[in-house]
């Protein structure tokens, strides 16, 4: 296995709630149940590489998500890879929609995906107890969307699988698009005409240093002030007032109040300061950054017999070493050990 492990800081972490030693209170966790993916994104996968990581049972999945929320968590994200295609998904967000938050609330329960195969599976996961989806979705035009994925046809199988997902109840519904400078920088207005007339919540996401090759630069990344002065050109956009603190995503609507934009700047504008979020790998490692350079393995300790006791305050002391923020951009940036498709974005 690539990544190294090591032991959480050994400060004492507050018992109730998950928080940090930087004072943020961590209420969301994302979990990838699998690293697979059916998709081959330039800007994410080489292409020569499939699964690197083993999958836990979805029953362990369960008792280890059970833990988080039981210490706050209120939120969970189930991703991958591809999270669709795994075996026993449908079990896992039926039982994941009759947790109960520490306040007695349903968790806020959501799932990322490339939409492959949400044709099929939108109405059953909304029968099963999942909220809503977002969908990744980098171009709006057909020949660019599979030269990104690099499977023919795909475009119009996410297309269905987006309607079918607004079909089903699974609102609100978002679409996620990383912009990459001379790849798909040409789609912004474009995507500001589907938010509107698909009426869906598109997002736009700066690209991050998480690819398995090496294609990040400074210049690929297409900055929040470009894109919203891009759109702007075209059509004036208003902003939002953000929902909570830790909202990723800069939020705007249009002048007649129809669809939605979003634009989630972690390069050019970290959020990092009002972080609320852990991640659980497919392999049962926790992650307390998207750039963390070491990972703790949970799995390890649950399979060795540990008690939920343990293993709860193994997740508390955890969380509490959370770093402060990443160095995306920063003399001796390090890309950690693991890219996007095997982290869970
Ligand atoms: N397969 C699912 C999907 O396509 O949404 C879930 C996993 S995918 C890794 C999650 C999200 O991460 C996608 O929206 C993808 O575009 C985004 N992503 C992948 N690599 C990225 C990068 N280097 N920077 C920013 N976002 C990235």
């Amino acid at each position: 296995m690539a990544a190294a492990s090591s032991s959480p800081s050994t400060a004492v972490a507050p018992a109730a709630r998950l928080m940090d030693s930087h004072g943020r209170v961590i209420h969301d966790l994302r979990v990838s149940i699998t690293d697979r993916c059916n998709y081959k994104c330039v800007y994410c996968r080489t292409g020569e590489h499939g699964a690197q990581y083993p999958e836990l049972g979805i029953e362990e999945y369960l008792r280890l998500i059970r833990l988080f929320v039981n210490l706050g968590i209120e939120k969970v994200r189930i991703t991958g890879g591809e999270p669709l295609l795994r075996h026993g998904l449908l079990d896992l967000i039926r039982e994941l929609a009759r947790l109960r938050t520490l306040h007695g609330d349903p968790l806020d329960l959501a799932l990322t995906t490339n939409g492959h195969l949400l044709d099929t599976l939108a109405a059953p996961l909304k029968a099963a107890g999942l909220q809503r989806v977002t969908v990744s979705m980098d171009a709006v035009d057909a020949p660019t969307f599979e030269r990104i994925t690099r499977i023919p046809g795909s475009f119009h199988k996410v297309l269905s699988g987006v309607r079918a997902a607004r079909d089903a109840g699974l609102t609100p519904l978002k679409i996620n698009c990383v912009l990459l400078r001379g790849f798909n920088d040409n789609e912004i207005e474009g995507f500001a005409r589907f938010a509107r007339e698909e009426n869906v919540a598109v997002r736009f996401i700066e690209f991050m240093p998480l690819e398995e090759g090496r294609l990040w630069t400074p210049e690929i990344v297409v900055p929040l002030k470009e894109i919203v002065e891009r759109i702007t050109r075209v059509m004036p956009l208003l902003p939002l007032p953000p929902r909570e603190a830790s909202e990723t995503a800069r939020r705007y609507t249009f002048a007649d109040g129809v669809g939605e934009i979003g634009i989630i700047a972690p390069v050019t504008q970290a959020f990092c300061g009002a972080c609320s979020r852990v991640r659980l790998t497919s392999d049962g490692k926790i992650r307390t950054c998207l750039f963390s350079q070491v990972e703790h393995d949970l799995y390890g300790r649950m399979r060795s017999g540990e008690s939920d006791q343990n293993l709860s305050a193994f997740i508390a002391q955890t969380v509490y070493g959370k770093e402060a923020r990443h160095h995306i951009g920063e003399p001796g940036f390090l890309k950690p050990s693991r890219s996007m498709v095997h982290i869970g974005g």
